[in-house]
């Protein structure tokens, strides 16, 4: 870990992204930077194999914070549409709408399940990698169903770029690319199942 202000460090640019934006994200050039021993975290050239040990965590954290925010867009679409009188009556009142709202409550259910048991084997000292990988995944997808189903019901007021469901479109979009995208995760889950092909050595 290294301050910014480090002889060599170099922050190019800020990149503007889709979503994410209170989170800056930058291209940083690190030219012959000195590590002072106090900044470096764990062993000197263990970092690969650290990163790799921490990914059962992040994505366990990923994907059960999902659950939150799926949780919270549901309750507010659920008001949104129960105010929202399109023809006389509630939006909600259309069973397409709260027959889809039951969908994706149980989509979230699954993925809450999912990271309690994958929570426990953890603290329990099992290897959850399978479980991780397989959470991850299923919230990133669920995310995807939760957001894009639920700005639908907002109409144009979803559309706008400050309402909650347009953030929440945008911002989610990224836990199936993040922290290993969703064919990563299906690649481990493939793996553990004994069904990934074998590399042939040339
Ligand atoms: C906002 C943001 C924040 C980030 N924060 C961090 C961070 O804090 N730390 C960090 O280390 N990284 C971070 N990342 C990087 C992130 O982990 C990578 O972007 C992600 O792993 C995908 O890698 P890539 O962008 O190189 O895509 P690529 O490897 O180029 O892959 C592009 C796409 O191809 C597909 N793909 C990739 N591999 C395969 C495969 N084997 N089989 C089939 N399809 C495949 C996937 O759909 C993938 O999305 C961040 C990225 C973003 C956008």
């Amino acid at each position: 870990m290294v301050p910014l202000k480090t002889k060599g460090v170099q922050v190019v640019k800020k990149l503007d992204k889709l979503g994410m934006r209170s989170s800056d994200t930058a291209q940083i050039f690190f030219d012959e930077v000195k590590v002072p021993v106090r900044h470096t975290i764990g062993q000197e050239g263990m970092g690969f194999v650290y990163q790799m040990q921490q990914f059962q965590e992040e994505r366990l954290w990923g994907a059960i914070s999902a659950v939150v925010g799926m949780e919270r867009l549901i309750a507010q679409t659920i008001e949104y549409t129960r105010e929202r009188k399109v023809f006389g009556r509630p939006l909600l009142d259309n069973q397409v709408i709260h027959f889809k709202l039951a969908e994706l409550s149980t989509e979230v259910e699954l993925v809450r399940s999912l990271c309690y048991r994958a929570c426990e084997e953890y603290l329990d000292g099992t290897d959850v990698t399978m479980l991780a990988s397989m959470a991850k995944l299923k919230a990133g997808r669920a995310l995807r169903l939760v957001t894009d189903g639920c700005l639908q019901y907002w109409g144009g007021a979803g559309y706008l770029w400050e309402s909650p469901t347009a953030r929440a479109f945008r911002d989610s979009r990224l836990a199936s690319i993040g922290g290993g995208a969703d064919e990563v995760m299906l690649q481990i889950i493939s793996k553990l199942m004994g069904t990934l092909p074998r590399l042939e050595r040339r």
